[in-house]
Parts: structure tokens; sequence; C-alpha cells
């Protein structure tokens, strides 16, 4: 058992609150747990049932700080990292969170910053008919080059993006990027399409519809040939959202593709009720194929069920020869991956489209 002299209880914020207590210094950790559990116990109202989640974080005097005000704001620290994690959530201050804390503050510094120079733009990733080997579209995908020459890549900075609220206007310089290109190798006489990541956070712009309208005619691409890529988590979320945001743009010719599909753990009534032209299998999929005997039934489920509802296939992460084999003769309608290409900066995607020749082994049945 543990026991907590002279117990202090304070709101500090809508959902926060300050514990001062004075504990054993080896039951810590015990009274934290006990607090957790307090939190847990089901709350019965008006007929229904409410539980509480809550996350810890706990300074400790005077190891930690001398003073209430230091004491406070690591704890506050150790919440921030609590809140983090999805398990294990009661953490205590440690001086390295200080570290990481500033190191994050300085990366958000910076972005705002490269934001600002234009650092950002788009590489692209060519998708392939896997029936006949053509290159018949591509992804855009957003790439930060600092100025000493570093790239950065998206998982770094899309969370940043999102959390300072600047997902859109990062979203939007890439879309454009896109537009451009696709634009122009169209003017070379070559129909890609080109793919887009869009975020659930750039929904939240009222203006979002117009962005990508004013996108297409800035570059004069025909809206046919763009296409949104939307994270099933993200769809499955809000699909009536999706849909009534994406109609206007649907109806202009713009596609839909649902993105990472098969991660979502999304139910089969939500996905069909979905406006989806493309479904993209995720590349977690493709890798296992080899390796894990249930690989192959789940894609070729997904594969069937997209055939049913009309709409184009494209896998992920498509590395080897034996995958595109597989996915060919399953009826995938496209691959994209290391096989046939990593992400190119603009130049050398023009590069790429010239001297493409389809594998051969297509033609050799
Ligand atoms: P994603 O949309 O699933 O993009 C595919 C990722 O897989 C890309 O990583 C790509 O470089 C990588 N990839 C492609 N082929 C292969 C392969 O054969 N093997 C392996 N192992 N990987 C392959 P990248 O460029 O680092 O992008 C990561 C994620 O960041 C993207 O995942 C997407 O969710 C997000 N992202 C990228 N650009 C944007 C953007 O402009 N806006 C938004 N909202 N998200 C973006
Ligand atoms: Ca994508
Ligand atoms: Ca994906």
């Amino acid at each position: 058992s543990v026991s907590a002299e002279g117990l202090f209880v304070g709101r500090l914020g809508a959902d926060q609150f300050a514990v001062l207590a004075q504990v054993e210094g080896a039951q810590v950790d015990a009274f934290l747990a006990r607090a957790e559990e307090a939190v847990r116990q089901p709350i019965h109202a008006g007929g229904g049932q409410l539980q509480l989640t809550a996350a810890f974080g706990a300074a400790r005097f005077p190891d930690d700080g001398a003073g209430s005000q230091d004491l406070l704001k690591q704890a506050e620290i150790a919440l921030k990292e609590a809140k983090r994690r999805s398990a294990d959530r009661r953490v205590f201050f440690h001086p390295r969170f200080l570290e990481a804390q500033r190191r994050q503050q300085r990366l958000e510094a910076e972005f705002r910053e490269g934001l600002e120079r234009g650092e950002f733009g788009a590489v692209f990733q060519p998708k392939v008919r896997l029936e006949t080997g053509e290159v018949v579209g591509a992804e855009a995908l957003a790439r930060w080059r600092r100025p000493g020459g570093d790239i950065v890549s998206p998982g770094v900075f899309i969370p940043i993006a999102e959390e300072l609220g600047l997902i859109s206007r990062l979203g939007v310089s890439v879309m454009r990027d896109a537009c451009f290109a696709a634009a122009r190798w169209r003017a070379e006489g070559r129909s890609c399409r080109i793919a887009v990541n869009v975020s659930p956070h750039q929904f939240d712009d009222p203006d979002f519809v117009g962005q990508v309208e004013t996108a297409l005619r800035d570059s004069g691409l025909p809206a046919e040939l763009l296409e949104l890529e939307i994270t099933e988590t993200a769809a499955v979320s809000d699909p009536e959202r999706v849909a009534r945001i994406m109609w206007p743009l649907r109806s202009q010719g713009v596609r839909l593709a649902i993105d990472d599909f098969g991660t979502g753990h999304s139910n089969l009534t939500s996905i069909t009720r979905l406006p989806f032209d493309v479904i993209k299998i995720d590349q977690q999929f493709i890798r296992a194929l080899a390796s894990d005997p249930h690989a192959p039934a789940i894609v070729e489920m997904i594969l069937a069920m997209a055939e049913t509802m009309g709409q184009e296939t494209v896998a992920e992460g498509v590395e080897t020869r034996e995958q595109a084999d597989f996915l060919l003769r399953r009826n995938c309608t496209i691959g994209q991956g290391y096989h046939y290409s990593p992400p190119l900066p603009p130049e050398e995607f023009d590069v790429f489209l010239r001297s493409w020749r389809a594998p051969s082994h297509r033609f050799a049945a």
C-alpha cells in the first residue's frame, strides 16, 4: 500500500491536473500506478458508462528541481513524452527529454524558414502498367532540401507540418509542383497521370477545393490527369466528409485513390461506401508475398474486391521481378516501387521517361 501525505490536487487546464504529494522515494511509481488505476475506474452516468484514460508526467523534489516552477515545467515535459506513448504512460522527467525538446523546437523553426525559402519540392516515382510495361503515371513525394544539401524525408517533416498547422501550405506547394511537372510531360506528348498525397488536415482548410482548382488552372493540367491519394485510415475515419469535399473535384474528373490499403482495419461496408477510383495495396503486403504464407491470399482478396467494384489497383513497394510477376498474374493493374525506379527529382524523371524500356519478359508470354 502507498500512503501520501499533504496531497493536493489542482486543475491546470481543460484536461490537465496537477498532483502534489509527499511520497516515499521508492513508492512514487506505485503511487502513480494507483492514481492511474483510480482514473480508469468506470464512471456510471446517465445510464451509460464512461471510461477515462490518462497520461502521467512526474518530477521529483529535490532530484529534478529545487523550485516549484522548475518541477512543474519538468513534469509537463515528462507528460508530453507520456502522451506520445500508447502504453506505459507514466513517465518520470529525465534531462534527455530537454535535449529532445530543444532539438524538436530547432527543427520546427528551421521548417518554418525552409517553407519561406522554398526548400520544399516534389520527387516523382513512376507507376508502371503491369500488362504492357508502360509508364502511365507518377506519384509526387515531398522532399525537404536543406541548405547544406541534406535531404529530409517526409516521415520527419509531415508530422511537424501537421502539428504547426502548416500542412496545407506545404501540400499546396507540392501539388502545384506536381501539376506543373505533369503539364510539362503532357506538352512533350506523354500523358502521365500525377498522384499527390493529401493529409486529412488539409480538409480542414475551407479553401482546399479552390487550391486544387487553382493548381489545375495555373498549370493547364486536365483534371483527369490528377489523382489525390488519401490513406485508408483517414478515409474511414470520416467517409461522409471525404465524399463531401471530394465531390466537386471528382465531378470535374479528378481521381481519388485510397492509400496504404489494408492497414486501416476498416470494415467492408465502410469501404464500399467510399468514392474511390483506385486502391493502393500497402507495401507491407507486397513485401510479405514471399515470406508470409497469408500474404498472397490477402493481396488476391484485395484485388478481387477492387475488380468487383471496378477500381484500378496499384501495388506499392514492388522490389522484385517475382513480386511483379505474381501481381501481373493476379490482374493487378499498376506496379510502383524500386523494381522500376526510386522516386526521382524532376530532371532525372524526364531522363527516365525518355530512356524507359518496358521489361522484356512482359512480352515473352
Ligand atoms: P506513401 O504515400 O505510402 O509513399 C510511398 C513511400 O514508399 C515513399 O516514401 C516511397 O519513397 C517509398 N517507396 C517507394 N517504392 C518503394 C520500394 O520499392 N520499397 C520501399 N521500401 N519503399 C518504397 P517517402 O517518400 O519517404 O514518403 C513517406 C510517406 O510520407 C508517404 O507514404 C506519404 O504518406 C507521406 N508523404 C510524402 N509526400 C507527401 C506529401 O506531399 N503530402 C503528404 N500529406 N504526405 C506525404
Ligand atoms: Ca501515397
Ligand atoms: Ca502508400
